[in-house]
């Protein structure tokens, strides 16, 4: 049996590819790493690796994770500029008894020295945006416009289940704000024994309840992938709303390890990936009465989604 998921409507190229690989007999990390190459590579997704767009300064800086949910060990960059595929870092640190998590200068000079490619991350249409949005400075900006995060959940045929995370974070940061995508228990979490989660959305609060953590052990007290990813969202939301904040806009995928898939969210729609032996498609998420629609959709029904 295998499975993977991926948040946003712009996983479903690299997912659909991974999901071949899969069905063929590849293994779950080579799938994850495909899935959220793919991603990282198109610059029309300005949210995620080349193309992202530029924090506060005018450089992109990137985040991303990768965890082996077998060995519970994972390896991250955060802060990260000009790595062109984030996402091959940290699965090339996940191993490392230490020194597994790298920011910044370190991330960078880690991943030359294992050769990987390196690149300008900046496009001319992001720096264009970040050029208008200089101009805008006197009017309130509002930095958590313009992000997403492609994150991807895969199980193969061997048991191996991986968790993957890349993201350039949000528009207009303030140089050095890393959000959850390379925080382990916050913007993923992997355990074989009881399944993977992964976040999407204001990086503060996935932060603030280590919601990819919470959604595992709710799978650990028995609940599916589906049940786990509502309880955990509608808990955030319900205490945000407590302590007098609004909803906050957050959605999550997960995984068991028996290859079903979950999905919640904040927003009035969620669009993710997904496939397994049945095949692959396009799905969306919806919050409705009494709890969350999830059902397949087409790319032309999601037109106006990520
Ligand atoms: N979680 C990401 C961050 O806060 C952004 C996103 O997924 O929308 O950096």
């Amino acid at each position: 049996m295998y499975a993977i998921i991926g948040t946003w409507k712009m996983s479903f190229t690299g997912v659909s590819q991974a999901h071949e690989q899969l069905k063929q007999g590849g293994c779950a990390g080579d799938a994850v790493q495909h899935a959220v190459m793919c991603v990282e590579d198109e610059p029309s997704y300005t949210s995620v690796g080349y193309g992202g767009l530029p924090d506060h300064d005018g450089h992109v800086m990137t985040d991303a994770a990768y965890m082996d949910g077998n060995t519970l060990r994972f390896g991250a960059v955060m802060s990260a500029e000009n790595i062109r595929n984030p996402i091959c870092a940290a699965r090339a640190l996940c191993g490392r008894e230490t020194n597994c998590l790298l920011a910044g200068r370190g991330a960078e000079q880690f991943a030359m020295q294992i050769g990987l490619p390196m690149r300008d991350m900046r496009t001319s249409e992001a720096m264009k945006q970040w050029r208008e949005a200089l101009q805008q400075e006197n009017r309130k900006m509002d930095a958590y416009n313009e992000h997403d995060t492609v994150c991807v959940l895969a199980l193969d045929e061997n048991g191996s289940l991986i968790a993957g995370t890349s993201t350039s974070g949000l528009f207009m940061k303030e140089p050095g704000r890393v959000g959850d995508s390379p925080i382990v228990g916050s913007g993923f979490y992997a355990d074989i024994r009881y399944g993977a989660a992964a976040a999407t959305g204001l990086g503060e609060d996935i932060m603030r309840v280590c919601l990819s953590y919470e959604i595992v052990s709710l799978m650990r007290d028995g609940l599916s992938a589906q049940k786990a990813c509502e309880t955990a969202v509608q808990a955030l939301s319900e205490r945000k709303i407590q302590l007098g904040e609004d909803a906050g806009s957050i959605s999550v995928i997960a995984l068991s390890p028996k290859g079903e898939y979950g999905a919640a969210t904040t927003l009035p729609v969620f669009p993710f990936t997904a496939g397994n032996d049945q095949g692959v498609a396009i799905y969306a998420a919806r919050p409705v009465e009494n709890g969350m629609e999830v059902k397949i959709s087409s790319e032309a029904a999601l037109a106006d989604e990520p």
